[in-house]
């Protein structure tokens, strides 16, 4: 029932962002094939993946665009961003200068993204506790600032990613309708 060409009401594009190591690929690769990789290659260029969602009774075709989070990309990027209706900004919890960047994706968002794009912060890795180095709290609290939603995830134990990914499909389809 997940066919590429399976009739749809609506196509959403939505693109991952943050640094490199994040675990974006991770990610999206859990959620359109529920797949994680330990020695993930990194992402050359762009690639993406689709998945179809049933909200209420629309079938929504979600485009997700993932890249590496690398400054050789900013080529494209004004290309990458086009169209994109939500983003998912991604820091890992386990490495601060991941979260601090997030400001500096925030502004690359802003500078190409269209203004009423969904932006979902989120902090993944959390299954590796033991390793922490930004609490729950901090990455609310910027959210909250920011005007963002924010949730903390684990690809590799399968926590939260869904909701993530829902999350962000539901509140275009709710702005979009
Ligand atoms: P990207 O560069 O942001 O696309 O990051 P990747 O998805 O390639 O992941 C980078 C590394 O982090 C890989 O070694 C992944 O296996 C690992 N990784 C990704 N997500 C998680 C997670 O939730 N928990 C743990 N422990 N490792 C993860
Ligand atoms: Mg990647």
């Amino acid at each position: 029932a997940d066919s590429f060409d399976e009739e749809c009401d609506y196509l959403f594009k939505a693109v991952l962002t943050g640094d490199s190591g994040v675990g974006k690929s991770n990610l999206l690769s859990r959620f359109a094939k529920d797949e994680f990789r330990l020695d993930s290659k990194p992402t050359i260029g762009v690639e993406f993946a689709y998945r179809n969602i049933k909200v209420g009774d629309k079938l929504i075709k979600a485009q997700i665009w993932d890249t590496a989070g690398q400054e050789r990309f900013r080529a494209i990027t004004s290309s990458y961003y086009r169209g994109a209706l939500g983003a998912m900004l991604v820091y890992d919890i386990t490495r601060r200068a991941t979260f601090e960047n997030v400001k500096k994706w925030l502004q690359e968002l802003r500078q190409f993204g269209s203004g009423d794009m969904v932006v979902v912060l989120v902090g993944n890795k959390t299954d590796l506790g033991h390793s922490r180095e930004v609490s729950k709290e901090e990455g609310n609290s910027v959210a909250e600032t920011e005007g963002l939603c924010f949730m903390e995830t684990s690809a590799l134990e399968k926590v939260n990613v869904e909701e993530a990914f829902m999350h962000m499909i539901t509140k275009i389809h709710e702005i979009t309708s």
